[in-house]
């Protein structure tokens, strides 16, 4: 028999926004095929005050050095180069569009840009609670490039560090000090694997196709579900992996969670401060990704009261010493440092998490610095192959999904190592 209406789990049939045209729209791509001169389209990401990732977009003009290093590598290139016997050439390049788009493959996106070639820019922080009006700009400094997924070779994406114009590092800015531990620490080559958990909403903020009168049927069937009225928009999903591997971000999985609407992706192992980077850009290409679908990205971690799974973002975590023989003894070493930086790591770990660690649906409870292998109701869980190899990794199930992932990898790291 069918389940009663208002207890199923209803996902309305795809088709254009009605609110931003976005599909595959004949008028778009007209405009979208243009040949864009030479001229290259960086997308500037930043994190602003309540832990969003905001972007805006500038173009760029392929710059001299980067045509000078890539020429230097490249035959066809170098040809052009040489048959006109001067420098002039390079410069005239960009103008030669094939030519100019041989030069600007993938490849050369991927290796060719690096943050400090890129330029510093500003944005207008009093509209976004990161500066006052009177002295409102904040400075962009660009950290780490991305190809684009989302206009394609030659556009890339800008991971910026946002800086207050006295030389400091603004307020919201955590990824300054992380990466301080991380290059203080770096012998120790630590690897983490951040677990992704997030949820679906439509554009009245329920969880996507959450019959409006109602709730679905209780949890169960939904964890990694295959099929109708199990999971809803798997194509968000897919294309997000798509555009994470397309950028290089080591995505490493996804699965259906065990709420309906929500889903986890993992990005990992990564090591040191390219960990929050990482993670950061994947979450922008998500939110990215469901604004084509006009769908919304929660990352609270409990967006439904009541007997439904909160959503967390486990962190797990190893060095060097522990991946090897004997390091059983480093990862305990390592979780009797962890034990008395409870409190201090729970303020680094999201907010409204005590809404979620309440000791149920696979949590430990907010108060209590606990650990066990293979168990799911722990701060930490020692997996079992970890256990029986004597080596390998343990993770932290007590990061919130809307943790920042540079102040989780950095708590870990000094609570550890020590303080710098
Ligand atoms: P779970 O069983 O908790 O759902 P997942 O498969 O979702 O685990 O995620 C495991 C994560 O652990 C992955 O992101 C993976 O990259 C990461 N990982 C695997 N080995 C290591 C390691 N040695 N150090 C740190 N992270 C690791
Ligand atoms: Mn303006
Ligand atoms: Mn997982
Ligand atoms: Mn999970
Ligand atoms: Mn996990």
């Amino acid at each position: 028999l069918p389940s009663p209406p208002e207890r199923r789990l209803y996902a309305p049939p795809r088709s254009i926004c009605p609110l931003c045209a976005h599909a595959d729209s004949p008028q778009l791509n007209k405009y979208l095929k243009l040949d864009q001169k030479g001229s290259i389209m960086a997308e500037y990401v930043w994190i602003d005050s309540t832990g969003e990732t905001r972007s805006k977009s500038r173009a760029l003009a392929a710059t001299l050095a980067s045509w000078l290093r890539h020429a230097a590598n490249c035959m066809p290139c170098l040809r052009i180069s040489l048959s006109t016997g001067s420098t002039e050439p390079v410069i005239a390049m960009p103008f030669f569009s094939d030519e100019f788009f041989h030069y600007n493959t993938l490849k050369e996106v991927e290796g060719g840009y690096k943050p400090e070639d890129l330029p510093v820019w500003n944005f207008d922080g009093s509209s976004t609670n990161q500066a006052p009006g009177d002295n409102s700009d904040v400075y962009l400094r660009p950290c780490a490039v991305y190809p684009d997924p989302f206009r394609g070779t030659p556009n890339i994406i800008v991971l910026a560090e946002c800086w207050n114009p006295d030389g400091t590092p603004n307020k919201f800015n955590f990824r300054h000090e992380c990466a301080k531990v991380m290059e203080t620490y770096a012998e120790h080559e630590p690897w983490f694997g951040l677990e992704q958990e997030y949820t679906l909403l439509d554009l009245d903020d329920r969880p996507y196709g959450w019959p409006a009168g109602g709730f679905p049927a209780p949890q169960g069937p939904y964890y990694c579900g295959v099929g109708a009225s199990k999971v809803v928009m798997r194509d968000i999903v897919e294309a997000h992996y798509k555009a994470c591997l397309y950028a290089g971000v080591k995505i490493s999985g996804t699965n259906a969670e065990v709420m309906p609407a929500q889903w986890e992706f993992q990005v990992g192992p990564v090591e040191g401060i390219a960990m929050g980077d990482q993670l950061w850009i994947s979450r922008f290409f998500l939110s990215r990704v469901a604004e084509e679908f006009a769908v919304k990205v929660s990352f609270h971690p409990k967006p439904v009261k009541g007997a439904w799974n909160g959503a967390g973002m486990h962190s797990n975590f190893s060095t060097k010493e522990m991946r090897v023989e004997g390091g059983m003894a480093h990862i305990e070493a390592a979780l009797k440092k962890l034990e008395p930086h409870h409190e201090e790591c729970i303020k680094e770990y999201g907010e409204d998490n005590e809404q979620r660690l309440t000791g149920s649906y696979e949590t430990g409870s907010i108060d209590q610095f606990t650990w066990g292998v293979a168990n799911r109701g722990c701060s930490i869980r020692i997996p079992r192959e970890t256990a029986a190899q004597g080596f390998g990794y343990f993770e932290d199930r007590r990061p919130a999904s809307n943790a920042d992932p540079y102040r989780v990898t950095k708590i870990l790291m000094t609570s550890i190592f020590g303080k710098l």
